[in-house]
């Protein structure tokens, strides 16, 4: 290690900051982490509030690159597919891929978190102060260098220390990104969806032969939908997304009546799994949802937003924490190619890391938004289930050119979000063209089906798996 790579300040420490904590602390940077929250591996977790999460491919590269899987692969439970209950207790299963490693994991957030946090604390460099709080910025004047304001909770002290350089993983709701908006500093966009979310519990003793172990569950309902993650531990966490407002939503989910009439009505089959329904439903935080956009994500080279900080995406593909994993390893990345032996470049590692990632960040950010629809709705929608089919199919006809967009994002991290947003735009124009061609009763044949691919789809740069 060198010593003199200077030092870096990260706000947060949730799944980003901490794996970029221990990345660039293994290029020779001392980190200082700075968390709000107590040490996670000595504090209870919090209830109701994302108990569990999908680890997918991108998430897993990164993690692989650090060479944290062979801790984290203990904690994960395969999902193989989604297992869709209808309203008359029918059910179906519709796989993710249609490889055998084409699967993805759930992961408890708080086993992760501590998991992460202690490979950061073990790492040379890394020094992670918890209980304190960033208040918000002061940037550089003629007064003077910027500077992070900071609080400890437990003696309510404010202090202050140098702004540069700066990394604020500090989630959805930054308080870093919040103070510099409030300045002018960046502009800031949060479109809220209209549909909140509630975390219920299934206990392992009643999942064991009710609810298969490795699978997402959903009870797509059209407008709203009930889902459940597996745990380790053979418990589910459920998560009902309800309209905030309106004739069926939380607001009109008011007494325990209206929450017990609800659920025998619309998800009768996984009532009797929920035997504090009630009480969590009054009890557990109903969380709100939405899309940020942040323009730019640094400021004057000294500080950049990473993770949900800087782009947080509804959940429904999954992908915000995987997303902010790439960002952890494209910045780790960008470090890496600069000189060794000096502090690296921050405005020009800052630019880049903007440059090549936002396309992609916004790329997602549009397909969790359309997921959200696919799994309350369209997986019910006979052309949707036909054209899934016939896209899987596709794949195993012309794996170097067509591959389902939900593989693209899940399963192929050498495949940029920007460039699964593109090709599925073609690809869905194509399935509309083969099922058109189908309903006149001209099924295309193999030649000419062939050539449409060719002609539209370049041949993908694949990855050994
Ligand atoms: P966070 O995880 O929010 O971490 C931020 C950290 O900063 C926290 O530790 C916080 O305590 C700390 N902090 C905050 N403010 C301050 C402050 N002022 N000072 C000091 N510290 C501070 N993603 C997936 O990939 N798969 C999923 O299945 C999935 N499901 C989800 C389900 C739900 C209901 C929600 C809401 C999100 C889901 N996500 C999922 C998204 C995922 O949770 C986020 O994308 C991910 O946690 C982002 O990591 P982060 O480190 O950027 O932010």
């Amino acid at each position: 290690m060198s010593p003199q790579r200077g030092r870096l300040n990260i706000i947060g420490a949730g799944p980003a900051g901490t794996l970029t904590a221990l990345l660039l602390a293994r290029q020779g940077i001392e980190v200082d982490v700075y968390e709000r929250r107590d040490d996670p591996r000595h504090a209870r977790a919090e209830r109701g509030r994302s108990i569990n999460l999908a680890l997918a491919a991108r998430g897993i590269r990164a993690l692989e690159l650090a060479g944290l899987m062979d801790d984290i692969r203990p904690l994960l439970v395969p999902m193989r597919g989604r297992r869709i209950h209808e309203l008359d207790g029918s059910t179906a299963f519709l796989p993710y891929g249609q490889r055998d490693d084409e699967f993805i994991h759930s992961v408890s957030r708080v086993t992760l978190t501590r998991a992460l946090i202690a490979a950061a604390a073990e790492q040379p460099g890394v020094t992670l102060r918890f209980g304190q709080v960033c208040s918000g910025v002061r940037s550089r004047s003629e007064r003077g260098p910027g500077a992070l304001q900071m609080r400890d909770e437990s003696s309510q002290r404010p202090y202050e220390i140098p702004l540069s350089p700066t990394l604020a993983a500090d989630g959805a709701g930054s308080a870093v990104r919040v103070s510099l908006a409030a300045q002018g500093r960046l502009r800031v966009t949060e479109t809220m969806l209209d549909h909140d979310y509630k975390e219920l519990e299934i206990p392992a003793a009643r999942a064991d032969g009710a609810l298969e172990r490795e699978a997402l569950h959903i009870w797509p309902r059209g407008g709203f939908m009930l889902i459940a993650l597996p745990n380790v531990d053979g418990s589910f966490t459920a998560t009902l997304f309800l309209p905030r407002d309106g004739a069926t939503s939380f607001a009109s989910l008011a007494s325990d009546a209206a929450v017990e009439a609800f659920f025998q009505r619309e998800f009768a089959d996984v009532r009797p799994l929920m035997p504090d329904l009630l009480e969590e439903f009054r009890s557990h935080p109903q969380g709100r949802l939405g899309t940020v956009y942040v323009d730019p994500w640094q400021v004057d080279g000294e500080l950049l937003l990473l993770g949900d900080a800087a782009h947080a995406i509804v959940p429904f593909h999954g992908q915000g924490m995987n997303c902010a994993f790439e960002d952890c390893s494209l910045l780790a990345a960008l470090v890496a190619a600069g000189p060794p032996a000096q502090s690296p470049d921050w405005p020009n590692v800052f630019t880049a890391f903007a440059r090549e990632r936002r396309p992609n960040t916004d790329a997602i950010a549009h397909m969790a938004l359309d997921n959200y629809v696919e799994m309350r709705d369209s997986v019910r929608d006979p052309k949707f289930v036909r054209q899934r089919a016939l896209a899987q199919e596709l794949e195993r006809r012309f794996p170097e050119r067509f591959v389902p967009r939900y593989s693209m994002v899940t399963f192929h991290p050498e495949i940029p979000y920007a460039e699964a947003l593109r090709r599925g735009e073609v690809q869905q124009a194509l399935l509309d063209e083969v099922d058109a061609f189908a309903a006149l009763g001209t099924p295309l044949d193999e030649s000419s089906l062939r050539a449409r691919i060719e002609a539209r789809l370049s041949r993908l740069k694949r990855e050994q798996r």
